[in-house]
């Protein structure tokens, strides 16, 4: 017989091969000082540098790795179209994908599948058999917990990033709600299953392409129509599986033209792994992509999905045949190579050459195996409901009475809701009511607002016309201000002129004194040049006349002495000549000099003249300075009498306006009173407001009536609910002593 059951999810132990490999396990280069090995975090592979040049985050235990770790290129190739896989075909936990087409090929859809997930629901309340659905139960947290640490990289990648819209501290909570409810309702409603982890994983994947609902039809569909009733968890520990190990060689030998003599190994191999991967259906022992491939292939093959699983097994033994035979590898190393290495681009090829091979004779095979066991047809969800067949006459009688039952709650039923209908015609109508009212009131208040706001209004546009007057004759009152401050400035003003004209006058005063002082000088010196000039003017006329007489004399004797002819002594009289004449033009200066202070006598005469107007000048501004100040002294007096009358108008006036203000601050204190009262209509208004809010309580008491009405309605149901089930009671004891009797 087989091996017994793994304790835990079926999963492919990753040796940690560092240090113990001499060539790279990507591109084969000897490891040595210039080829440096490295271990990728992922997939655990001893590479070389050239092999994992990049560094990325990696899913730990804990969750993603907070620093980079080395990725190997394979690795870094896989995980990059996994993230472009779920990003194209948006996948996401419960939620449907994938799920459309592959309910297509098993014949039903999305929304069959709600409808038939909910019934499911309702049937598995009603089961006795739990003894699977209890283990589930049980081992189902420990599962959910432990998960992480048995699912390879690659699927866990894939199942973190399908989650990743829950938040992280929910998401084993959510994964195991929806697991419990899909599983769970399959394990209630076919306990001949069994349980074990693998259907745990099973529904997880499905729940990663599909809501719960479809997730429970296809998972459904997986144990009906495809793995057969040997390969169930409570029973496959005691299948042999001699003909699925037969289908398997004949499709290599067949479809793959595999020599028989390289099949040693991999029958070796089938004869101990082939159950774990069929179990499974491969979750877990390859690459997310690989066994997306399978299970999406074997999905949409139907009916002929188990079929459809062997082959690819074939085509994924064959894919690892070569490696097996040269490196000699155990079963656990073939199944590391199987897990890592094989992607679905290698796959795909292969399994188009499976599809031409007559599957014919290995179906005869297959549908013996079938025909042995539990009929799969009993898992059909109309086959379990076309189970119940009572005895029709004995069901007749107790449906009659049932029935009259039945019409008579039917006829209260009716009147209960003929009243009800009729509360809430009343109820209604009432609201109409309520809101005419309500209506009415808003507008009737309304337009006795918007009259008193006219009134208002007018009221307004008087004060403020009355206000207006008030401001003019203000600016009028300013400007007469203003104009008698003009003239108190003048009057300033005039006064200022009479103190500058006696300054000037001071000035002038001055001015003149000092003349006068200078004239009396210029006289005094005048006098003294006189008295000396007087007695040289006679100096002068005498020496002029002794020179002439001399002159007269020395001519006199130079005619003798020309006469006489002493040229000796007309020389020397001409040297005389000279020196008189030098002496004359000296005398001559003199008498210049004498001439210049007579002109200084003329400009005495001047000052004294410009004196004399001067002082003309000087009584003529006094004069001017007292007509001014005896002109000045009167007018002020006169004008400050007419600003003082001009005051005592203005301050009658003032007077008036204070009146006037009076009056308007009366008037508005009127319209003020005016509008309190408006006010207290209005609240008189909302007083009735109040009593339309008591018709509404009226209405809502009026609603609890109907409300309790409607529970009595309930209690009605109930009770017939009761009966429906009495009579299902009464067909189940009809049904005993039928068998009984049988
Ligand atoms: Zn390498
Ligand atoms: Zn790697």
């Amino acid at each position: 017989m087989s091996k017994s059951q793994p304790i835990f999810i079926y999963g492919i132990t990753i040796k940690d091969d560092r240090g113990k490999l001499k060539n790279c396990q990507l591109c084969g280069a000897k490891f040595s000082m210039s080829v440096k090995e490295h271990q990728c975090k992922r997939c655990k592979r001893a590479v070389c540098d050239k092999c994992a040049p990049n560094k990325a985050q990696v899913q730990k235990a804990d969750g993603l790795s907070k620093k980079s770790h080395r990725l190997c290129n394979f690795c870094k190739d896989e995980s990059d179209s996994l993230k472009r896989f779920l990003e194209q075909y948006k996948i996401s936990f419960n939620k449907d994908s994938f799920s459309q087409q592959w309910l297509q090929s098993f014949g039903t859809d999305i929304a069959k599948a709600k409808n038939d997930f909910l019934n499911a629901l309702d049937d598995a309340k009603l089961s006795k058999d739990t003894n699977a659905y209890d283990i589930f139960k049980a081992k189902l947290e420990v599962v959910i917990n432990d998960i992480d640490g048995f699912v390879n990289y690659s699927i866990k990648d894939f199942m973190v990033a399908a989650l990743k819209n829950v938040e992280s501290f929910r998401q084993k909570e959510v994964v195991k709600t929806s697991i419990l409810r899909v599983a769970g309702t399959l394990l209630l409603l076919y306990p001949q299953i069994g349980y074990s982890h693998e259907v745990v994983l099973i529904t997880y994947f499905l729940l990663c392409f599909a809501s719960e609902a479809s997730a429970y039809i296809l998972l459904t569909a997986i144990y009906a129509h495809i793995l057969p009733s040997q390969l169930y968890p409570k029973t496959n520990t005691k299948y042999d599986l001699v003909n699925e190990n037969a289908i398997v060689v004949g499709i290599l030998r067949d479809a793959l033209q595999v020599d028989s003599n390289d099949m040693s190994v991999i029958k070796s191999f089938l004869s101990q792994k082939l159950r774990c991967y069929l179990v499974t259906l491969s979750i877990n022992l390859f690459l997310f992509e690989t066994t997306f491939f399978i299970i999406s292939s074997v999905l949409m093959s139907g009916s002929n999905g188990y079929m459809d699983l062997l082959a690819q097994m074939a085509v994924l033994f064959q894919l690892s045949n070569q490696e097996m035979q040269k490196n000699k590898f155990n079963h656990e190393e073939t199944e590391l190579f199987m897990l890592r290495s094989l992607r679905t681009n290698q796959l795909s090829v292969l399994y188009k050459q499976t599809q031409n091979c007559d599957f014919e004779s290995y179906k005869k095979v297959y549908i013996t195996t079938r025909s042995d066991s539990i009929k799969v047809d009993n898992l059909n969800l109309s086959a379990r409901q076309s189970m119940i067949k009572p005895d029709m006459q004995k069901v007749s009688e107790i449906n009659q009475k049932l029935q009259e039952q039945v019409d008579r709650r039917d006829l209260e039923n009716k009147k209960l809701n003929e009243e009800i209908i009729q509360l809430r015609d009343k109820v209604k109508q009432l609201q109409k009511e309520n809101s005419i009212l309500l209506s009415q009131q808003q507008n009737n208040d309304s337009e006795m607002y918007k009259i008193k706001l006219h009134e208002m209004r007018i009221d307004n546009s008087d004060l403020k016309s009355q206000i207006e007057q008030l401001k003019n004759e203000i600016s009028k009152y300013k400007l007469q201000i203003e104009d008698d401050t003009k003239q108190k400035i003048t009057k300033q003003k005039t006064e200022t002129m009479d103190s500058d004209y006696e300054n000037d006058l001071q000035e002038i005063s001055q001015f003149k004194l000092k003349y006068e002082q200078q004239i009396r000088n210029l006289k005094k010196q005048a006098d003294e040049k006189k008295q000396q000039n007087q007695p040289n003017q006679i100096q002068i006329d005498e020496i002029k006349e002794n020179y002439e007489n001399k002159i007269k004399l020395l001519q006199k004797q130079v005619i003798q002495l020309q006469s006489q002819d002493n040229t000796e002594e007309i020389r020397d009289l001409k040297i005389q000549n000279q020196q008189l004449q030098k002496k004359l033009e000296k005398m001559k200066d003199e008498k210049n000099k004498s001439e210049l202070i007579l002109q200084k006598n003329d400009e005495i005469e001047l000052l004294t003249e410009l004196n004399e107007e001067l002082t003309k000048e000087n009584q003529r501004l006094a004069k001017q300075l007292r007509d001014l100040k005896s002109q000045s002294g009167a007018s002020s007096a006169q004008q400050i009498k007419v600003l003082e009358e001009q005051n005592k108008l203005l301050e009658l006036k003032l007077e008036q306006y204070h009146l006037l203000i009076q009056e308007l601050v009366n008037i508005i204190g009127k319209v003020k009173y005016e509008k309190q009262k408006q006010l207290e209509f209005s609240d008189m208004k909302f007083k009735q407001k109040e009593d339309l809010e008591d018709v509404k309580m009226v209405a809502e008491i009026r609603t609890v009536q109907t409300q309790l009405l409607k529970g009595m309605l309930k209690e009605n149901q109930a009770q017939l609910s009761d009966l429906m089930s009495n009579i299902t009671q009464m067909r189940q004891v009809l049904e005993k002593s039928k068998s009984l009797k049988l």
